[in-house]
């Protein structure tokens, strides 16, 4: 047998895992934690979004790069993760949103107890609190286990799933980005993503506005679209609907010092609509009119007020066309360790079609690791599962 290790135990390692041939491999499962897949566990302290309910293309498409992810998507889709949590006792449920959750009352650490009761089962070794430091002059892993110096683990293949580089608090800190640098592998630089990004509010509107939500909203920005709401914070904005624009807002403000996105603060509704309903209004005031007659909310018409002049503002038509387009500016992004994922990690050019570090031998990188990026919604959790499952069936199939 193989002596197979995993470093990292996130969703990642951990589908692996639970997939991978134990009557092949000789598999331990290496986590600098007391306890594994603890961002999945923060993941679902606000509603863990297993996956997303969409058709397999509609899915792939919402990944970049895409055709990166493409073959392990296909490879393991979101229906056949949701068949392998139903398998195992986990059931699950689509929300308004397409987002899939686990069943009302399943709690997250149920979800976790099932995936790691079930790798257990299949005779896999945890070693916990066992944190990986690099390399020894034979190639071979090293790790520091607390209360104890140095040791090597002997293996004859070794996967990373070492996850990005926010919320430390978890153990997914990124720190192993200095010991691949050393070994000339290419690690892209870390950036927040699916993140808050700073909006310059005047002082009078955040000291009302802070907390409030801008709900069933749009954005856009470079030829991205996103619906969905968004919440104001002292700080500027977050929410799903700024989430998903998260890369492109960043690669912009690589260069940039600000950028500006537009907000429609309507999108159920036609600019004809807004301009007639405005036309017979029989108010005078124009924030009466904003929100008795096209129904703004408070925060809603803060937002407008803040980001329109007073010729726009005293101009009807140019206020309705600008109802539908906010120019909302943004200064920069929020802090890494807050964000919900990372941008940025081992270049894909350093690996091969199957996950092999082309520099390092018998070597793999899965999961978050890697430099890709996708939307909140559980596209996050079902990249890392698919990359688990799809580099067991390659594994799997080795010397047949
Ligand atoms: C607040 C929040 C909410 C989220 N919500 C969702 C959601 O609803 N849906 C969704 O799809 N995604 C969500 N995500 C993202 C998702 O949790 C991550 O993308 C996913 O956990 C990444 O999995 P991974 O296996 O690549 O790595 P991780 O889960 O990050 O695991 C990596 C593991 O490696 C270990 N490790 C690191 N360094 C070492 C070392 N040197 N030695 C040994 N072990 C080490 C870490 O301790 C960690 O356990 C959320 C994330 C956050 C922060």
């Amino acid at each position: 047998m193989k002596k197979l290790t995993i470093i990292g135990a996130g969703p990642a390692a951990l589908m692996l895992a639970a997939q991978i041939d134990t009557t092949k491999y000789e598999v331990t499962l290496c986590e600098k934690k007391n306890t594994v897949g603890r961002k999945f566990l923060v993941a679902g302290e606000g509603g863990l979004n297993l996956t997303f309910n969409a058709s397999l293309e509609a899915l792939i498409a919402q990944y970049h790069p895409s055709a990166f992810m493409e073959p392990s998507l296909r490879e393991f889709t979101n229906q056949d993760f949701i068949n392998w949590l139903n398998k195992r006792g986990v059931s699950t449920f689509v929300g308004s949103s397409n987002r899939v959750f686990p069943e009302r009352g399943v709690k997250p650490i149920e979800v976790l107890k099932t995936m790691v009761d079930h790798v257990a089962s299949r005779g896999i070794q945890f070693q916990l609190n066992t944190t990986w430091t690099g390399w020894n002059t034979d190639g071979q892993v090293t790790f520091e286990k607390t209360g104890k110096t140095s040791e090597i683990v002997k293996s004859d293949i070794v996967v990373f799933a070492l996850g990005g580089a926010s919320w430390k608090v978890t153990g997914s800190d990124g720190h192993w980005k200095s010991a691949f640098e050393n070994k000339g592998i290419n690690v892209k630089p870390f950036r927040a993503a699916n993140c808050a990004f700073e909006v310059p509010w005047n002082s009078d509107f955040i000291k009302i506005h802070q907390g409030k939500p801008l709900k069933n909203i749009a954005l856009s920005f470079n030829g991205l679209f996103a619906k969905g709401e968004l919440v104001v914070s002292e700080f500027g904005l977050e929410g799903n609907a700024i989430y998903a624009l998260s890369r492109k807002i960043q690669d912009q403000l690589l260069t940039k010092k600000e950028v500006v996105i537009h907000l429609d603060l309507k999108p159920k509704t036609t600019l004809e609509v807004l301009k007639s309903k405005y036309k017979k209004s029989t108010r005078s005031k124009v924030t009466d009119i904003l929100k008795h007659d096209l129904n703004l909310d408070r925060t809603a018409v803060g937002v407008l007020k803040q980001f329109t002049d007073k010729n726009t503002f005293s101009n009807p038509n140019l206020l309705v066309e600008t109802i539908k387009a906010v120019p909302v500016v943004i200064k920069s992004a929020g802090v890494l360790d807050e964000a919900i994922s990372t941008l940025g990690g081992v270049a894909l050019d350093e690996i091969d079609a199957n996950f092999l570090l082309k520099k390092i031998p018998n070597t793999y990188i899965i999961g978050e690791m890697l430099d890709w990026y996708a939307p909140t919604g559980g596209y996050l959790l079902q990249g890392c599962f698919s990359m688990g499952a799809t580099l067991a069936k390659y594994f799997n199939a080795l010397d047949e």
